[in-house]
């Protein structure tokens, strides 16, 4: 047997029911095959993949807090530090009810490689909650981070942990988590980055993910004689990420036409109005079903449906899964050319070998979606300077790292025979910085 299939055989009998953390290990290490398989001998004497895919730590805890009517509730609390062989742990933190060990292993997993696209001396991690930030107060929510933070704050640390946000988690948050762990340490240092503008936040972050999505695309589709501008973008999503990915796509000449969110999605022919959006997502945190009262244009669906639409680039940017082999089905026979991840893993295994089997130009997020990451790494960078840089410094840095990711990814895929396979491509970019320094560092 292969070294590769002992070492996925071995990863699901070690970690049962953790289907997500499987998919993620068998879409990298499949594409791995050729580079390991250069070196199997060297690679197998060393563990190496069976350390790569072996978080060096997990911290499970308890989350207890009392909600508004004085009732005690308890969340389980996660932090997965993965790989710190290129630099301290950097990942995000996710709140949602669907989160458990094995999505937070994949998400931090999938983070290895990502961190390690963007050029940047960061490593590996993610964790979080089954808490549902939805529907509660802004005390509760208060209530729920300082007790996460209580316990968290002995394992993270500006040179240790870095997190960060991801679903459930911005701004608000963000700002809750970083006054607990300066209250408990006593120690005002970039513990976190998505921090709000007066207390050590970088400009550009929060745009970050959705604008390095679009830098990403525009250079992808380029390099394939194409161009955005004037193209019909599919986006699902309407959170941070989907946000801000509309915004860019419309500076750029793109019309996106949708988005959604967990109990429908809009297709507004005009193009998404992205102020109302941000008005309805942002401020007032309510339901699409606002955006389509305020808007003629726009037209409301409840459920799932936004691949249906007639697209040139489709977006999902929204959460892991949701776009499967049937939308990807969808998708090429209405005319779409280019999909390109803005959430995490969101295109199932099938529904990629599809597109790519198709010649659709297909974007993994951990190469197109790294832009939030970087410009996080960008934040740590400011907050150990104690300087903060111009809107226009950080995009503009923002928009070099994601050209570059581009042609590292490119050429990846041209040196290992497989052109235009930008999932092989990144991982296999990904991969050799981390086990270059794990072999350096030695059996750790
Ligand atoms: P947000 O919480 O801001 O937004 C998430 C959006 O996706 C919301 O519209 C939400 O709808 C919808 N959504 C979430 N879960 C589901 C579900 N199970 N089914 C249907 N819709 C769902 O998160 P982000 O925009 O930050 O993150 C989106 C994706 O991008 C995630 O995969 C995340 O890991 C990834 N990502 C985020 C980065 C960042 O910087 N924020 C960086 C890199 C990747 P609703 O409002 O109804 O919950």
């Amino acid at each position: 047997m292969s070294y590769v299939d002992e070492v996925l055989d071995l990863l699901v009998a070690k970690n049962p029911s953790q289907p997500e953390f499987h998919q993620a290990a068998k879409e990298v290490l499949e594409s791995l095959r050729v580079v390991i398989e250069e070196n199997e001998e060297e690679y197998r004497k060393d563990a190496l993949l069976e350390r790569l895919t072996t978080p060096e730590r997990v911290i499970l805890f308890r989350v207890p807090w009392v909600d508004d009517k004085g009732q005690v509730q308890v969340n389980n609390g996660f932090r997965v530090q993965f790989n710190s062989a290129i630099g301290p742990y950097k990942g995000g933190l996710r709140f949602h009810p669907s989160v458990n060990l094995g999505i937070i292993k994949f998400l931090g997993f999938e983070q290895i490689f990502k961190n390690s696209l963007t050029g940047l001396p960061i490593g590996g991690g993610k964790g979080g909650s089954d808490f549902d930030p939805k529907g509660k107060s802004d005390r509760e929510v208060m209530a729920f981070c300082q007790s996460f933070m209580t316990e968290l704050n002995k394992h993270i640390g500006a040179d240790t942990d870095v997190p960060a946000g991801d679903i459930g988690v911005g701004g608000r948050e963000i700002g809750y988590l970083f006054g607990q762990y300066k209250r408990i340490r006593n120690l005002y240092e970039g513990v976190l980055t998505g921090k709000g503008l007066t207390y050590g936040g970088s400009l550009a972050r929060t745009e970050a993910t959705g604008y390095g999505l679009l830098y990403f695309t525009e250079e992808m589709l380029k390099s394939n004689g194409k161009d955005i501008k004037g193209a019909t973008i599919a986006v699902s999503g309407a959170g941070n990420v989907a946000i801000y990915a509309i915004q860019k796509a419309q500076q750029l000449g793109g019309k996106p036409v949708t988005c959604s969110d967990s109990t429908g999605w809009i297709y507004d022919p005009e193009g998404i109005d992205v102020e109302l959006l941000k008005e309805v997502k942002e401020i007032k945190r309510a339901r699409l079903t606002e955006y389509a009262a305020k808007r003629p244009s726009a037209q409301y669906h409840e459920g799932k449906g936004v691949w249906t639409v007639k697209c040139d680039v489709a977006l999902p940017c929204a959460t892991q899964n949701e776009l499967d082999l049937e939308d990807a089905k969808t998708l090429v026979a209405n005319g779409c050319y280019a999909v390109a991840e803005g959430a995490n893993m969101p295109t199932t295994l099938e529904a990629t070998e599809y597109l790519q089997a198709n010649g659709i130009l297909f974007a993994p997020g951990k190469a197109s979606n790294a832009g939030g990451v970087a410009t996080s790494a960008l934040e740590m960078s400011q907050n150990s300077e104690r300087l903060s840089w111009s809107f226009e410094e950080v995009d503009q840095k923002l928009k070099g790292i994601m050209v570059n990711i581009f042609h590292n990814v490119d050429d990846a895929s041209r040196k290992y025979g497989m052109e235009k396979n930008y999932v092989a491509g990144a991982n296999i970019a990904g991969f050799q910085k981390v086990a270059d320094a794990m072999k350096a560092q030695g059996i750790v």
